[in-house]
């Protein structure tokens, strides 16, 4: 079989690393066309000694510099360019088969668009992607013929307990359950939550993440996401789709059918299972994740959500429902409090009160391009940063 080439996108990251783990184990499948990376030069260095791609993409030109001058000097082929233009190249290039979308945030939309428009196998990670831009993103990939393939745990669950025949195909789903650990303030009082830090915010119990989908895991903002993103990838409308708190993080989601049925996945929680089963599908590649035994857990429990602690998840339900820019909105106003939360500008608990001021300023009109679903995301940036501000005003107070 001919090898497979990869583009990773985000490949020093978490989810970037955890691929590149499930691909170092089988290299007679799979070979790397291109790795991408923010800024950590010395890491993406070491990948590329490693699986030697034939491209490698940062943001800045003096960083693209820096990498190409290393890699010259230990007589490595691999070439380096930088910036959205070349991440979109990467994405669509013909030679690509595979492209792993684990940019985190906004950043990664354009060049994740790319590769649906160009018809390649895309592993969805970068989640933001999808609730930026669902009806475009998802045309893009069945008018390209895109193969869409979730690595995000839940989903990943759900598109496993889908009919194999016909995946995407709602119309027996009764209801789809997304399974939240609860993150790290599960059990903690509203009061306790105005004093958390980032360090305690980004203590995952189950998983170990990057920084910004760690808060957002905190905040529950992470699982409104992943309700807009169940909702684009399979055609399920938002009352269909429910939530429940599973602190094991074991049942990965699960599927109710018409007839009664409920399929679940079941796992560790270890990214790898999902990152190596969308890479292979419909075949199974071995990992080594550590093996599930469920008498070690004894007991799986099931509760329900504090909409009163956790506001973050029904702004994402409001958002969907309300259509239009809204959920452009959410995911820019959150990027930018995340950011000021991890940056000790503003309260844990002041990031749902900006998200639901800067939704107040929803416009009703969809943007239906990516330079208009761009403008908005701009233009949401800086109202989120005014708000941004007077909370951080009230925090010196
Ligand atoms: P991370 O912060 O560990 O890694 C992010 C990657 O994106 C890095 O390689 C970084 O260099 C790159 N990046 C960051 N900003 C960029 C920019 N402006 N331009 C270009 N590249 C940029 O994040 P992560 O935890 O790996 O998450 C990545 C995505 O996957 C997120 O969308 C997240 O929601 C999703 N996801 C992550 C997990 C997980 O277990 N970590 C699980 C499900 C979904
Ligand atoms: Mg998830």
């Amino acid at each position: 079989m001919a090898l497979r080439q990869l583009t990773v996108l985000g490949a020093t990251g978490s989810v970037g690393t955890s691929t590149l783990d499930v691909v170092r184990q089988h290299p007679d499948r799979y070979c790397i066309y291109a790795l991408t990376a923010h800024s950590q030069i010395d890491q993406l260095f070491t990948l590329c000694q490693e699986f030697r791609p034939k491209l490698a993409i940062v943001s800045t030109a003096k960083d693209a510099a820096k990498l190409q001058t290393q890699l010259r000097a230990s007589a490595i082929s691999t070439e380096v360019s930088y910036g959205p233009q070349a991440l979109i190249h990467v994405a669509s290039a013909d030679d690509v088969d595979i492209v792993v979308a684990a940019i985190v945030g906004a950043a990664g939309l354009p060049a994740t668009l790319a590769a649906a428009q160009t018809g390649k196998r895309i592993l969805l990670a970068n989640k933001e992607a999808l609730v930026m831009s669902g009806q475009l993103f998802m045309q893009a990939a069945k008018n390209s013929g895109a193969e869409l393939l979730p690595i995000d745990s839940e989903h990943n669950a759900i598109f496993q307990c889908l009919p194999a025949h016909a995946p995407y195909y709602s119309k027996d789903i009764e209801e789809i359950t997304l399974t939240a650990s609860g993150g790290p303030f599960r059990t903690r009082s509203a009061e306790y939550l105005e004093t958390v830090t980032p360090e305690q915010a980004c203590a995952h119990p189950n998983w170990v993440m990057g920084r910004k989908i760690s808060v957002d895991s905190a905040t529950m903002m992470n699982k409104g996401f992943e309700v807009i993103e169940a909702h684009w990838l399979f055609s399920v409308p938002a009352q269909r789709i429910a939530v429940v708190i599973h602190p094991q993080s074991i049942v990965h989601s699960m599927v109710a059918y018409t007839d009664g049925s409920v399929l679940a996945q079941l796992g560790n929680p270890d990214m790898r299972t999902p990152i190596a089963h969308a890479l292979a599908y419909p075949e199974r590649l071995t990992t080594s994740v550590r093996r599930l035994n469920l008498t070690q857990y004894g007991k799986l429990e099931f509760e329900a959500l504090d909409p009163a602690r956790f506001p973050c998840l029904s702004l994402a339900f409001d958002a969907l429902r309300e259509g239009g820019g809204a959920a452009v909105l959410l995911n820019a106003a959150n990027e930018i409090a995340v950011s000021a939360f991890l940056n000790r500008q503003i309260r844990f608990t002041a990031i749902a009160k900006i998200l639901y001021q800067t939704l107040l300023h929803t416009s009703t009109q969809t943007p239906e391009s990516l330079d208009a679903i761009l403008a908005l995301d701009q233009e949401a940036r800086i109202k989120a940063t005014d708000i941004v501000r007077q909370h951080q005003y009230e925090m010196c107070d």
